[in-house]
This record gives C-alpha cells, sequence and structure tokens, in this order.
C-alpha cells in the first residue's frame, strides 16, 4: 500500500511543500542549544526560503563536544549486541519513513527523487551491513607471541572517544549517517557539522537514530559555517572524518596533523570512463548516461572524462547522446524525472564557466550546453563535449556538474594510459566483455572501478573498502577499514614463565646462540 501510495504521488513542485511544519519543527527539536544567527534555508528549484536553522556559537560548540565526550564513556559500556540493534532498528526506520527522508533531501537538494532514493537505500544497506558485522570486526583477535607458548597475544580494540564528521552538500543523508554509524558502533560520540545548506537531512539522519534508541548526547549536530565552526570541532575532537573538496580536505589533514590525531578523507575526483572495443555499445551508453548525470553529475564518483578507442568511437558516441538526449530534467517530487537539479549558483556558475571555456578553447558540444531557466532555477542540461583541448579549464579540473568530455582515442592501451593520467584517483568505470577484465581493472588508478557500471556496485558493496588515490582521499570508507579507523588498536602481550632476555645465570655470547638458532627455526615456520 506504502510503495503504491509513493508510486501515484504527483507532488506539486513547489518544494515548501516537502517540509511540512510538523516535519521542520521535529528536525529543528534534535537541535542542541544555538544562539548564533540563524540562516535561510533555500529550495534549489525555486529560491524559496524552506526553513531557518540556528547556528552555533563557539561557547556552544564547546559545551557540545563537552556532553559528547561525558556521553561516550557510557555508550562505550554499552554492549555490542544493543548497539546493533539500535542501528538495525535505524535502518528499518529508514526505510519505513522513506517518503520523509526523499522529501527533505529533495527540499535541501533540489536533485530528483529518485537519486534521493539512492540515498536513502545507501543508508539503510549500509546500517544493516555494519549493524551485522561490527561485533566480528572489532572483536579482540589472538596474535602469534612473540615465542611461541610463552607469548600470548590478544589485539583489543578500543574507541577513539569523540569522532568529527564533517560532511558536504551533495549527498546530505548519505554523508551524515554513512560515516557516523560504524564511528558509533565502534563505542564512539558524534559530533557533525553538514554542509550549512543542507542541515535537514543530517537533522533527519539524527533524529531516526535517536527514535531507534541511541542516547541523546552521543551522537549531535553542531550548525554552522565551515571555516569557523570546522576548525574549533576539529581542535575538540579525537578523529576527524572529512568529505569535500580536496582543497578543504588538504587544509583540515594540517590541522588535524599539528594536533596528531587520526584523519580521514573522501575528496574529489575526475573520474574516467573506459570503453574497450568488445564493449555491449548499448549497455556501456546507457551506463554513461547515468554515470556522468546521476544527481546532475554532483558525484564524486560520476563520470567527468570517458576515452573511446577510435574504431568504436563514433557509434558509442551516437548511442551515449543519443541516451542523455532521453533523460526527463527538471524540478519536482514526480517520480517521472530522471536529473534534477543544481544545488546552488555558485555551482550553475561553475558549470556554466567550464563549458564555456572549454568551447572558446575548440571544444564542440554535441548536446546540452547551457542552463534551463525554463525548468527551475539551477537545472542545467546534461552536456557531452568533444574536441576539447588540453588547455581547457575542464580538461584536469573537476567540474561537479552534469558535463562530460569524449575522448578518442588511437588504442585501447592509450584510453587506460590516458585514464590515469589525473591528479585525481578516486573512481573508473570499464566496460568490456573480456574474460579478463578483472586484470585490466587493476591498471587503472583509482580506489574503485566498476566493470560494466559507472559507480553504483563498488560503492554499494558495503563489505568492501571505498575511497580516493592521489588528491582524491587518505583512508577509506565502508568495509573492515571503514569501522577500523575509528578505533585505536591495543596490543596486549602475556608472558609466561619467564621474562625475554638472557636466563638468570647465561651469558650473552650463550643467550647470543641460543636467540639465533631460534630465530632461525621461527623463520623457518613462518
Ligand atoms: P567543501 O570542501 O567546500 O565543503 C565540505 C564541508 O566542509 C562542508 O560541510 C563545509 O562547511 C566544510 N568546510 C568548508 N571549509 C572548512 C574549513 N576550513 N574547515 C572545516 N570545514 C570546512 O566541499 P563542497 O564543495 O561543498 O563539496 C563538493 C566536493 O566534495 C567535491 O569536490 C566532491 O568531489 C567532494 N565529495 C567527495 C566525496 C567522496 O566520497 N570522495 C563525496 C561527496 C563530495
Amino acid at each position: 500500500m506504502a510503495s503504491q501510495a509513493t508510486d501515484d504521488r504527483m507532488q506539486d513542485a513547489r518544494s515548501t511543500a516537502l517540509l511540512s511544519d510538523r516535519v521542520r519543527t521535529g528536525l529543528l527539536a534534535q537541535v542542541s542549544a544555538a544562539s548564533g544567527a540563524s540562516r535561510e534555508i533555500r529550495s534549489p528549484w525555486n529560491g524559496d526560503v524552506i526553513g531557518e536553522v540556528p547556528t552555533h556559537t563557539l561557547d556552544e560548540l564547546d559545551g557540545i563536544t563537552r556532553t559528547a565526550r561525558d556521553a561516550q564513556r557510557a555508550w562505550a559500556a554499552v554492549p555490542m549486541s544493543r548497539r546493533r540493534a539500535i542501528v538495525r532498528r535505524f535502518a528499518r526506520l529508514v526505510l519505513d519513513r522513506r517518503d520523509t527522508v526523499l522529501d527533505v533531501i529533495q527540499a535541501e537538494t533540489g536533485k530528483s527523487r529518485v537519486h534521493a532514493l539512492e540515498e536513502t537505500l545507501d543508508v539503510a544497506l549500509l546500517a544493516g551491513h555494519y549493524a551485522g558485522t561490527a561485533g566480528r570486526a572489532l572483536r579482540p583477535r589472538i596474535r602469534l607471541g612473540a615465542i611461541p607458548m610463552l607469548t600470548s597475544v590478544r589485539e583489543v580494540r578500543h574507541p577513539k572517544g569523540v569522532v568529527g564528521v564533517i560532511s558536504p552538500w551533495n549527498y546530505p543523508f548519505t554523508l551524515a549517517a554513512s560515516d557516523a554509524i560504524p564511528a558509533l558502533l565502534a563505542g564512539n560520540a558524534v559530533v557533525l557539522k553538514p554542509d550549512s545548506q543542507t542541515p535537514y537531512s543530517a537533522l533527519l539522519a539524527l533524529s531516526l537514530l535517536r527514535e531507534a534508541g541511541l542516547p541523546r548526547d552521543v551522537m549531535q549536530v553542531v550548525l554552522g559555517p565551515g571555516a569557523t565552526i570546522g576548525d574549533a570541532l576539529i581542535d575538540a575532537v579525537d578523529f576527524m572524518m572529512f568529505t569535500g573538496s580536496t582543497a578543504t580536505g588538504t587544509a583540515i589533514a594540517q590541522r588535524c596533523a599539528s594536533r596528531l590525531i587520526g584523519f580521514s578523507a573522501e575528496l574529489g575526483g575526475k573520474n574516467p570512463l573506459v570503453v574497450l572495443e568488445d564493449a555491449d555499445l548499448a549497455a556501456a551508453a546507457r551506463g554513461a548516461a547515468r554515470a556522468c548525470f546521476s544527481n546532475a553529475g554532483q558525484l564524486c564518483i560520476s563520470v567527468e572524462r570517458i576515452y573511446v578507442p577510435e574504431r568504436i568511437a563514433d557509434a558509442f558516441t551516437e548511442a551515449f547522446v543519443a541516451e542523455t538526449r532521453a533523460l526527463r530534467i527538471g524540478t519536482g517530487a514526480d517520480w517521472g524525472i530522471d536529473v534534477g537539479s543544481l544545488i546552488s549558483d555558485a555551482q550553475l556558475r561553475t558549470v556554466q564557466a567550464h563549458v564555456d571555456d572549454a568551447v572558446e578553447r575548440g571544444a564542440r558540444v554535441l548536446t546540452g550546453g547551457g542552463a534551463r531557466p525554463d525548468l527551475g532555477d539551477l537545472v542545467f542540461e546534461p552536456t557531452i563535449l568533444t574536441d576539447v583541448p588540453e588547455t581547457a579549464l575542464l580538461h584536469r579540473d573537476e567540474t561537479f556538474g552534469p558535463v562530460v568530455s569524449i575522448y578518442r582515442t588511437p588504442d585501447e592501451e592509450t584510453a587506460i594510459a590516458r585514464a590515469n593520467d589525473s591528479d585525481y584517483g578516486l573512481n573508473a568505470s570499464l566496460w568490456t566483455r573480456r574474460a579478463d577484465a578483472t586484470e585490466v581493472a587493476a591498471a587503472l588508478r583509482t580506489g574503485t572501478v566498476n566493470i560494466n557500471e559507472g559507480y553504483a556496485a563498488a560503492w554499494a558493496s558495503h563489505a568492501a573498502p571505498m575511497g580516493g588515490w592521489k588528491a582524491s582521499g587518505v583512508g577509506r570508507r565502508h568495509g573492515r577499514e571503514g569501522i577500523e579507523k575509528y578505533t585505536e588498536v591495543q596490543t596486549i602481550a602475556r608472558q609466561r614463565l619467564r621474562p625475554v632476555g638472557p636466563w638468570p645465570g647465561m651469558s650473552n655470547a650463550a643467550y647470543e646462540r641460543l636467540m639465533v638458532g631460534a630465530a632461525r627455526a621461527l623463520n623457518l615456520l613462518r
């Protein structure tokens, strides 16, 4: 019944309708006392004010991190089974309340409903994954001791303490919840600072976690500008998880380094898609349209460069342009819209500037190329460029919008080499039917490679690590790495019978002979 109601939904395109007074009031109730200047949140669809949120002062931030620190001690003592049950309940709530989740995400990001659904499913599945695996991932492990039989060793994991999470606006529900959940399961408190443009999705994640049973102070949201609140947050936490631009990530890394706290960052990308000569071109063209234009290209793992060997370039390009032109663009909560709006004027200006610069330098527009104010204030057409010169800004710089360049290459080897010629190394997509596709994929210098998919296969495989090489990041989210990083590991070695060292009465020369012989024997066994 619920899904029928969802299917039948043909909402008013006015974003104000998406965020009811009841929901807005409930979300604001999650904010700890905040007396800083309030900030209007506007709909990207039409500029309507959809709400107003307060910001925190530095003193209030200090109070928040102190209560989080107090609450963490009790939380760390809660059995893992109870923490897992809370996260499981949260996963169920996300799915049960999906209409509200989709409404809130759409209201503040302007993305299409189907792309808001990706966030919703991602959070529910990630929560289910970590609820199922956290106990196994973090339980104490017995390791081989220094002296077999005499040394027994246990590796024990402790929570870091208070984890700071700074998240961006593009996937505000996913990137608020999915880094907080493993940190919470590992026994940490979390203080989350969402981007100022998208506070409601973060508050909704917090509200659902609390409804699922998370004690109030164990996770809190702090609101305010990155440059002030963000810095103060880094100074108060024990570990920092950051998602955002490479420029901000570099500055945050330096601040974390000066405090010697751990840091994990998921940063920008300029992700390549490579089509090999034996690929199913229809599938590649369809997959490329999704990989390039999901969330109007405002996706860190979306594709902005396509490399196609000359022999198949015309056929692929024709099919890809057709798939792109078939995308339904616009604004509204109607499921019929494939690609929604950009988030802000600043994004629109960057995207237009990148396209104009490329065209001035000789690039050709195969489809799209401009804004569509008739469909929404910040809608930009899915755009395909070709003949892009190396001097064009978007040749190397991330656009973070619905713009992709097709590059023809003499052969497959050149396609792979050019795909690797980037400062970034986040995600890549490879289209081929070759039996050795996995080996070809391993030649791509990126943290994830999707074969016959654009980005979702690797991202949604929550059991496997996800993250960037080169300027695209430090550390990993997802998989065992994505939860272990929120712990301090401790080695506890128990020595039996005798401490290590020469026995009483044994000469150092005799000790040398004994130990060299023992070392040789031990290494033979390893
Ligand atoms: P941004 O770096 O400007 O902002 C991200 C967050 O950092 C926001 O919450 C912001 O308030 C905060 N911030 C800004 N300056 C800060 C400072 N000095 N100290 C502390 N916090 C500060 O990024 P953006 O432009 O909003 O987001 C888009 C970028 O994020 C793109 O480059 C995109 O590729 C990247 N991104 C990466 C991933 C990933 O998983 N690799 C995911 C989403 C977005």
